[in-house]
Formats: structure tokens, C-alpha cells, sequence
């Protein structure tokens, strides 16, 4: 009964607190938000900000063990528990994943290749950028999520109106790349510098949000293990300790591209629990902990679905809630929810993972389940 710790308590967090039980772990969650989806399910719950100091010192005493599922927690908190406990990620590896520039820089440093881009963090950079990044995308360096803080721009007088609503902070400049798919590679190492990587899923955004994801991502072998590879080669140049998600492109003329990183479990591995022998979160729970990794072999296809908070509006606006038994009717849908007492338009509420034992029973039961419910159904079956 060791006390594992959570910083961040979101549906990620909530997944991850459900695995450290099944193997006999207590967890403790610090965040804010009493009804937070991961403090439901964890046995204790420090209501309290990322930064404050006694809530941070408290779960550092109690806890064998520190992760988080949110990036964006301060690398001071982390160092503060680093001093008390093992910390995974370590501080190091999240900062330089909170800031799209750092990241683009260590990756180009470690030979892992990413779209062309440059810094705009002034009228100067604006003046002197190069137009052959045009047209192009401006992304705040740091804190955007699910597509907010980044717009499409097609010359230097868009590029300004755009870094003025930004509100002229810290941004990255990127090329659009014509993409063919986009693919996802969540890997996992612990501090022995063992490394493991899932399965290639392939993503399907809608609004900036990612609304499906299919595993393993119908890309050729070859694709497949150039993405693993980087991912892993990733992975053991930070030096890095429990589970990240490296985001993909993969471009029309078939070059692969890494987009972003996560340092945690990412909303494309949720297929994992269903799908693999180990999931995403068992993942984070062996290596905060120094056990052995888990086998990732995927032991039945997926196909995971969002469900957004959309889905609890009528078109005359009103609110109602879902009828969850259209879903469970379906015996190879398998429903998450994560508690969330507010539905928000965009608010990730729960998923459903279909399986099959093969490619196209998974898919066919993911269209069953989007018609029977009013799911938007994958573009690319
Ligand atoms: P997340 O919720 O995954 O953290 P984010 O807000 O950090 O998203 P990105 O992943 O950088 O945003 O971009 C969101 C989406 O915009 C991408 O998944 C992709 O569809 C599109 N996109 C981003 N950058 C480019 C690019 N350079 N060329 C073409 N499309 C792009
Ligand atoms: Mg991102
Ligand atoms: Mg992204």
C-alpha cells in the first residue's frame, strides 16, 4: 500500500490512478478543482494549486513516487518534490517541452526532424522573417492546447494581426506542411534506460481537437518503424523517465515530420488499455516506480472515438444527457467516462474504444456505435 503521487487531475490522471490501484498502489492527488475526474477515483486528494508550497511538501513526505499528467505544471513544483522524492518526468525534460521553441531546438539537436520555423517574439523577427515559411502557421511557444493559441497565416501583414491577438508573446513561425496523416508514438522508459514504444495510432482531428484515433495507423512497415525509432531515439536523449507522446506528420510525399511532444500519456494511447498487453498507464506506473516495463504487443485492433461535450446539446442548444445504453448495446464498445459535471462544447467527457479481431470489425463497430449515439464518424475508413 505505497502512496503514489499525482500532480494534475484530469481523465489522464484518472486513468493512470485506476492502474496504479490494480497494482496495489494508493494515490494522492494535488489539484485545484474539488471535482476534479482523477480525484474521484484516487483514495486522497490535496485541494490546493500546483505551486503551493505545504500541499507540495505534503506530497512529497507521503509518496514513494511523483508523476504528473498535465505539461504545464511549473518546473519549480518539480524540483521542490525532486528534492523529497523521485520525480518522473524529471523537470528537465518537461520544461523543454512547455516551450514549442526548446522542443523544436532539441529535437533539431538530436537529428529528429521538424517543420521549418523561426522565433516571433518582436515587430523585428516580423520584419526579417523568411518568406518562404509563408504560408505558415503562428503558435504561442508556450500553454497552447486542442488548437487554441496558434493561427494560419499567409503573409507578413496576416503575420502581424495574428501576433497581436496572440498578444504579442513568445511565438514559434511554422511552415504548413501538406500532410498525408497524422500519426502518434507513446513510449515509455524507466531509469534502468529501458524503452518501450506502442503501436503507431493514426489521429483524426476535428476543430483543432483530436475526435478519433486508429490503432495500429494504416501506414506502411517501413513508416512504421522509422516513427518508433524516433521515438524511442527521443526518449533516450532526455534521458527520460516515465511515458511521452511524440505527435507526427507524415506528408504527402511520405517524409515524417515530428510535430510536438507530450511528456505523459496522451489521449491517442487511451486504445492501449483495451488494445495492448500493457496499457499507457501501467506504463507510467512501472517506471515512476523502477519496475520492469510491460509488454506493448497489441492483442486486438482498435478504434477509439471522443466523445466531446458537444454530443449533450440539442441543435436548439438545450441540454440533455446521452443515452449511454445505445453505446453499451454494442458488445465490442467499450465506454469511458470521466465524471465531469459540467458538458462544455470542446470538453473532452469519455471515450469509446471499439475492438476487433480484425482491422474492419473494429471499424465497422465504430460506425454502429457513431450512428447509434450522433458521433461525427472517422473520415478515413
Ligand atoms: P494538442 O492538443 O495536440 O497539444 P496543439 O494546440 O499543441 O494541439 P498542434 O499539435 O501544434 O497544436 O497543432 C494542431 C493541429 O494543427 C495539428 O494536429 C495539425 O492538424 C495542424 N498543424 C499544426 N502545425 C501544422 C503544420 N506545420 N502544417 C500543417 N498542419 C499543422
Ligand atoms: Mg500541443
Ligand atoms: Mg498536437
Amino acid at each position: 500500500g505505497a502512496w503514489l503521487g499525482l500532480l494534475g487531475g484530469g481523465q489522464l490522471g484518472r486513468m493512470f490512478a485506476q492502474a496504479a490501484a490494480t497494482l496495489g498502489y494508493r494515490v494522492c492527488v494535488l489539484e485545484k478543482d474539488p471535482h476534479a475526474p482523477a480525484a474521484a477515483v484516487s483514495e486522497m486528494h490535496l485541494c490546493a494549486a500546483y505551486t503551493d508550497r505545504s500541499a507540495l511538501e505534503k506530497l512529497g513526505e507521503k509518496c514513494l513516487s511523483v508523476t504528473t499528467e498535465f505539461e504545464n505544471v511549473p518546473a519549480d513544483s518539480l524540483e521542490i518534490l525532486a528534492k523529497m522524492t523521485k520525480v518522473s518526468p524529471a523537470a528537465k525534460s518537461v520544461s523543454i517541452t512547455q516551450d514549442r521553441l526548446d522542443e523544436k531546438s532539441f529535437l533539431s539537436s538530436i537529428g529528429a526532424p521538424v517543420a521549418p520555423h523561426c522565433l516571433i517574439a518582436s515587430a523585428q523577427d516580423i520584419e526579417n522573417v523568411d518568406e518562404n515559411l509563408f504560408p505558415g502557421i503562428l503558435k504561442t511557444a508556450r500553454l497552447g492546447y486542442d488548437g487554441k493559441g496558434q493561427i494560419r497565416v499567409k503573409n507578413k501583414a496576416e503575420l502581424t494581426e495574428a501576433f497581436n491577438t496572440l498578444g504579442r508573446v513568445k511565438c514559434v513561425l511554422e511552415k504548413m506542411l501538406p500532410l498525408w496523416r497524422e500519426v502518434s508514438v507513446i513510449s515509455a522508459r524507466n531509469a534502468m534506460g529501458e524503452a518501450t514504444t506502442f503501436p503507431v495510432s493514426e489521429n483524426e482531428h476535428r476543430d483543432g481537437i483530436l475526435a478519433v484515433s486508429i490503432m495500429p495507423a494504416r501506414i506502411s512497415q517501413e513508416q512504421a518503424d522509422k516513427a518508433r525509432s524516433i521515438a524511442k531515439h527521443i526518449v533516450n536523449s532526455l534521458d527520460y523517465v516515465g511515458v511521452l507522446c511524440v505527435e507526427f506528420f507524415i506528408l504527402e510525399n511520405g517524409e515524417i515530420i515530428v510535430n510536438e511532444l507530450a511528456p505523459r500519456p496522451h489521449n491517442s494511447g487511451h486504445a492501449t488499455i483495451e488494445g495492448c498487453i500493457s496499457s499507457q498507464y501501467d506504463q507510467q506506473v512501472r517506471a515512476m516506480t523502477n519496475m520492469p516495463l510491460g509488454d506493448t504487443t497489441q492483442i486486438q485492433y482498435t478504434v477509439m472515438l471522443n466523445i466531446l461535450g458537444n454530443l449533450w446539446f440539442k441543435p436548439d442548444g438545450n441540454k440533455f444527457e446521452p443515452d449511454w445504453d445505445k453505446v453499451l448495446a454494442f458488445p465490442h464498445a467499450k465506454l469511458h467516462l470521466y465524471g465531469k459535471l459540467d458538458a462544455r462544447k470542446g470538453r473532452k467527457m469519455g471515450h469509446i474504444t471499439c475492438v476487433g479481431s480484425t482491422p474492419e470489425e473494429a471499424m465497422k463497430c465504430a460506425l454502429q456505435v457513431c450512428d447509434a449515439i450522433g458521433l461525427p464518424k472517422p473520415e478515413h475508413i
